[in-house]
């Protein structure tokens, strides 16, 4: 246990420090970016040891298992006094919202008017409002999630008349095995496709976060302006 402890905060400090260093390359201000650990490659007792070492933001790509390890990990952090904030960053199942909406502060992957819809209906029954953010697709390769711009500011003009949904900004992945220069490209895409959307809807709404970069990406992320960044596998080295 010590072992994994140790690796771990090991590995999360090297993250850290990573982030430092491209944070201040950018000239933006130290923690002017939330890290999201993402826990989807690991164990119950594995994302308790994040919390332990002190990450309160986790993300997971399954609800399922968000629903497995929810109670497990928020007793841990009730023990250690802080609070986790779920992320929930893959594709949501309408089928899975009633479940699932109790258990996360942020959803990164809204991605469609359907779901929209399904969130809205069930976060008015449970008197909640969630923190969201449009996934968009920048890139050429359809084969990707997300919506295209056109669609994403459909959704968000129907979204904006939602009471159940409170849209926060935009998520984006870059496309798989892009260059560091193409990958930058894509991620000013999306900002600019967030300030675009944001000066069209003016005061209907606050975009201000954007959630783009993963362990491969993230100082592309943070230079293209990275509110939130979602990192796995670098904080897993040596663990898997
Ligand atoms: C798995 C995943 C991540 C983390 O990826 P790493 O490369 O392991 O850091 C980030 N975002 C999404 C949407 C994911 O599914």
């Amino acid at each position: 246990m010590n072992d994994v402890q140790d690796i771990l905060k090991r590995n999360i400090e090297r993250a850290r420090e990573a982030v430092s260093e491209a944070l201040a390359a950018a000239g933006r201000p130290a923690d002017s970016v939330k890290v999201v650990s993402v826990s989807k490659y690991v164990s119950v007792e594995l994302t308790c040891s994040l919390v332990e070492a002190g990450m309160t933001h986790l993300g997971e790509s399954r609800p399922q298992s968000i629903w497995q390890k929810h109670d497990a990990v928020n007793e841990v952090a009730r023990r250690q006094s802080v609070e986790i904030e779920w992320h929930m960053i893959g594709h949501l199942q309408r089928n899975k919202v009633a479940r699932t909406l109790p258990m996360i502060e942020w959803l990164h992957s809204l991605d469609s008017l359907r779901l929209a819809d399904a969130i809205n209906a069930e976060a008015i029954k449970q008197q909640r409002r969630v923190n969201s953010l449009l996934e968009v697709n920048v890139s050429e390769d359809t084969s990707k999630t997300g919506l295209p711009p056109e669609e994403a500011r459909q959704v968000l003009q129907h979204v904006l008349s939602l009471p159940g949904l409170c849209v926060r900004g935009l998520m984006a992945m870059s496309t798989e095995h892009a260059t560091a220069e193409q990958t930058l490209r894509e991620f000013h895409r999306v900002r600019e496709l967030r300030d675009a959307l944001q000066r069209e809807f003016g005061t209907a709404c606050d975009l201000s976060e954007l959630s783009m970069g993963m362990s491969g990406d993230f100082q592309q992320g943070i230079a293209a302006g990275a509110t939130m960044i979602r990192i796995g596998s670098l904080l897993w080295e040596g663990l898997l």
